[in-house]
């Protein structure tokens, strides 16, 4: 089906289903071709729905085989069946069942979406409609149903999981044999899933608060299972957790993950069989960097925070979608920041909103945390409903107070278990838990678009005051041309230039706790009894998703570098000082001038790392790490030229590197561990820092940072600083790089999740001849189109991490991208349509680049067939 075709789906016209669906009992005959679903359906009447009208059931490429009523077979007039649809034409008004015989070929399944097979494993995808491709169903968030699973299947498929607690298992005759699952808690039929396969497996036993014992195990390919364990640890430390700080206790007898090789996204929360990307589970020393340690246990922390946000209380349409992955985000972030440094999380959090997050609210994929309207709700899954819809509960926490939010939780927890919810259900718990009054907080969820906030303060040494204005805009986005202005809590501080922190007084004590509510377009505060002149630390650890235009020089900036309180803002300020000069210096490259870096910055920094960068290696090396080339693209907002940013940064980086270099190469050796591998925070900082000065070093002196990387990368007992030194290498053309990248291949190449690293590396290396290096390894043996990991490390590497060669003058990278789309989409129109979504700032390129990039998404839309998914995307990308 053509977008331009398919409806579009609105809010307004929710309408609850006129049937419900109170137990489903499933009969699977497990088979690589042909699949036999057997579905009984206990059915009735909805009180809130339209009597006496038909039954219409979901499909998607089903193959309907039999249909029966209270068990006797249905005419044939009684019904219609095709691949799309199942209609009952005159249901009974009274409760009945019905029992539903399809056919499905999950080896033919390349959309991933449904049954299908990965590296032999049979495994299921359902959210957000891939249960229609099981079976038909009235396949919606808010019908909650309790769900038998009978699974079959050849004894060579030793493994039956399914969801909720093992009820029976058995051996068949000719060499088959069975496992029956039984899920007590009434669930959509999104969270359903099944897994069949000969696996390995590690397995504990986790006693929860209440003293009961649960089984959790981690199942993983054949070989891996050494691999599994960091995960199987994270699952419990992440239930540990959960029962410490929101009061919440596992519900089932059982916990298992399971890891595939072909997975569409990061992971599943399936009741009681989470189903993951096994790039999200397996790990070791030698195969995982220190990233890949931290990212696995946010993502197992993740999903199993679902069970109660989402799967208990779960959303009554996929409008709501932010009420379980917003919320779940920020549980998943807060576990992190517990388990490791606060403010390095959270600044680590802070840029992935800013550059996944802020070009689609900037751009023509622009939609509000709860749209309002959609044609394929598979490309609503975005950086906005999960980080934006996470920092929303940030605000809310910010607004009401840690305990008031506590205790709101508890409500909501309490009042929807059970139920599919709404925002505005969640809300109201936070509004009664608080007394206040949250409507206007509540315009987040509706307004699309980054909120502008500036600020302007005034010092009267006279008066000893200090006049602070905020004001606030919003621009206009795709189908919001007016914006209200948001309620933005401003966590907000005073540094006195000689450094000290100063109180905050003022008449009304407008900001009390430290924050400041900016609820209007413009707010001004006076502060009294200011001794000396402030410079004041706004929207401290980031306190709501807003981009901030101040009116400090950059000496004021350097102030805060140095000796603001709050972390977060203490990093952005050099952060800050280093793009207005990265900024300057595409000036100065377009004006025919040069590259100039003020002192003043590698002062600070020489400062900085003097004084921190062993005492808080983490933290230092997110100051040292620069603003990359899209954040400055991001900064500079129009007509933009990435190879005058990537000249413009490069230089500068080449200045710091050089007037530091005495200090970088002692650190560097300061950094070296001696103690064994292991992935915990404090071995990850200096890690981080380590790699992150031997760049900055490179930067400013190639051939001793190329030996030293060279050195690295021999010596090195662990992926972090394997990758770190090959990573240096890798931007430095020549013997020396190709070498490199030879003997990373030849030491992992039989390790596809390894191998995605060297992928990605290539397709990012920002020169010319990048392009022709992707295009050969597309017929490398280890890459396969079919698998999305390969495809994202490379061709989404290539389109979404770097720039300058995506973003080709003469139009060949876009056109490449183009062309993998069109490949890839009639058999994985999901992982196409993600791939898409790299154009979405191709609007703010300078005109030449924009001419050849509308031309790629122009030829795109114009394919034919072309999935719902891809055209959405580039439709709306060229309105
Ligand atoms: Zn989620």
């Amino acid at each position: 089906m053509r977008a331009d075709n398919a409806p579009v789906i609105r809010l307004e016209d929710y309408q609850p289903t006129d049937y419900l669906i109170d137990t489903v009992s499933l009969a699977i005959g497990l088979h690589p071709t042909e699949t036999r679903v057997t579905a009984t359906l206990a059915l009735r009447p909805n009180p809130a729905g339209h009597a006496g009208a038909s039954l219409a059931l979901d499909g998607d490429e089903l193959v309907f085989v039999s249909a029966a009523l209270d068990g006797s077979p249905l005419a044939a007039d009684a019904y219609t069946a095709s691949p799309e649809k199942f209609v009952l034409h005159r249901p009974p008004q009274q409760p009945f069942t019905l029992t539903i015989e399809t056919c499905v070929n999950p080896t033919a399944n390349t959309k991933l979406m449904g049954l299908y097979r990965s590296n032999g494993t049979y495994c299921t995808q359902c959210e957000a409609d891939g249960f229609r491709r099981i079976t038909y169903f009235l396949d919606r968030p808010d019908v909650l149903s309790v769900y038998t699973t009978r699974i079959e299947a050849d004894t060579d498929t030793p493994l039956l999981l399914g969801n909720g607690n093992p009820a029976e298992a058995g051996a068949l005759a000719e060499g088959r044999h069975f496992a029956v699952w039984h899920d007590p808690f009434p669930k959509p039929s999104y969270l359903f899933a099944i897994v069949g396969g000969d696996l390995d497996h590690v397995e504990d036993v986790f006693t929860t608060a209440s003293g009961r014992k649960v089984k959790v195990a981690v199942y993983v390919e054949r070989g891996k299972r050494e691999r599994a364990r960091y995960a199987l640890d994270a699952l419990q430390r992440a239930m540990r957790w959960d029962e410490e700080v929101f009061g919440r206790e596992y519900d089932l007898d059982v916990f298992n993950i399971v890891a595939v090789s072909a997975f569409n996204m990061g992971a599943m929360e399936n009741k009681g069989l989470n189903i993951f990307n096994d790039k999200y589970v397996l790990a070791s020393a030698d195969t995982a960097t220190d990233s890949d340690y931290a990212n696995i246990e946010a993502v197992i922390a993740h999903e199993y925070f679902h069970n109660w946000t989402g799967n208990r209380i779960t959303c009554r349409d996929w409008f709501q979608l932010c009420l379980k992955e917003g919320l779940t985000v920020f549980r998943d972030q807060e576990f992190s920041s517990d388990a490791r440094s606060r403010p390095v999380k959270r600044i680590a959090d802070v840029r992935v909103l800013r550059s996944a997050q802020f070009p689609e609210d900037a751009g023509p994929l622009a939609h509000p945390v709860r749209p309002r309207a959609y044609k394929e709700i598979n490309n609503f899954y975005t950086a906005t409903v999960y980080e934006k819809g996470a920092e929303l509960i940030r605000v809310l926490k910010t607004l009401v107070g840690g305990q008031h939010f506590r205790r709101g939780m508890d409500l909501y927890f309490e009042r929807h278990d059970g139920t599919a919810a709404t925002i505005e259900e969640f809300i109201a718990c936070f509004a009664e838990a608080s007394g206040r009054d949250l409507s206007a907080f509540s315009q987040w969820y509706e307004q699309a678009g980054t909120p502008r906030l500036s600020a302007r303060g005034r010092y009267d040494a006279g008066a000893k005051t200090y006049t602070l204005t905020l004001a606030q805009t919003t621009l206009p986005t795709p189908d919001q041309p007016e914006k209200r202005p948001m309620v933005i809590p401003v966590a907000l501080g005073l540094i006195g230039e000689s450094g000290r922190e100063l109180p905050l007084t003022t008449a009304d004590g407008a900001t009390d706790g430290g924050v400041l509510v900016l609820d209007g377009a413009e707010r001004t505060v006076i502060f009294t009894d200011v001794v000396e002149r402030p410079v004041p630390s706004l929207l401290r650890g980031f306190s709501a998703p807003a981009i901030l235009d101040l009116d400090l020089t950059d000496d004021d900036l350097l102030v805060l570098f140095a000796h603001d309180t709050d972390a977060f803002n203490q990093w952005q300020a050099a952060q800050t000082v280093a793009t207005r000069i990265i900024v300057r210096a595409v000036d100065a490259l377009h004006a025919g001038g040069t590259v100039q870096v003020p002192v003043g910055l590698a002062q600070a920094l020489g400062h900085f790392l003097d004084a921190r960068a062993l005492r808080d290696p983490a933290f230092a090396a997110q100051v040292l790490s620069l603003p990359g080339e899209a954040d400055i693209a991001r900064e500079i907002g129009e007509n933009i030229d990435p190879e005058a940013i990537f000249t413009a940064r490069k230089a500068v980086r080449e200045t710091l590197g050089q007037a530091l270099a005495g200090k970088l190469a002692h650190l560097y050796g300061e950094l070296a561990i001696d103690a064994p591998y292991s992935p915990d925070a404090a071995q990850a900082g200096k890690r981080a820092l380590r790699n992150g000065v031997l760049g900055l070093l490179t930067a400013g002196d190639a051939a001793r940072g190329e030996a030293l990387a060279r050195a690295q990368f021999d010596a090195a007992t662990n992926m972090t600083d394997r990758l770190g030194a090959l990573s240096v290498l890798s931007l430095v053309a020549g013997e020396a790089r190709e070498a490199a990248l030879q003997a990373f291949y030849d030491r992992y190449r039989d390790d596809p999740l390894v191998l995605d690293k060297w992928f990605a590396l290539q397709a990012s290396i920002p020169e010319a001849g990048t392009l022709e290096r992707v295009k050969r390894l597309l017929s490398h043996p280890a890459f396969s189109l079919s698998n999305p990991n390969r495809t994202r490390a490379l061709i989404g590497s290539f389109a979404m991490a770097n720039l300058t060669q995506f973003a080709r003058a003469d139009g060949a990278g876009f056109a490449f991208v183009a062309d993998v789309i069109l490949q890839l989409d009639p058999a994985n129109p999901q992982v196409a349509s993600r791939l898409s979504t790299a154009f979405r700032t191709w609007k703010t390129l300078e005109p030449g680049r924009r001419a050849h990039a509308e031309a790629a998404l122009r030829r795109i839309a114009a394919a034919t067939p072309l999935s719902q998914d891809v055209a959405d995307i580039v439709t709306r990308s060229l309105a």
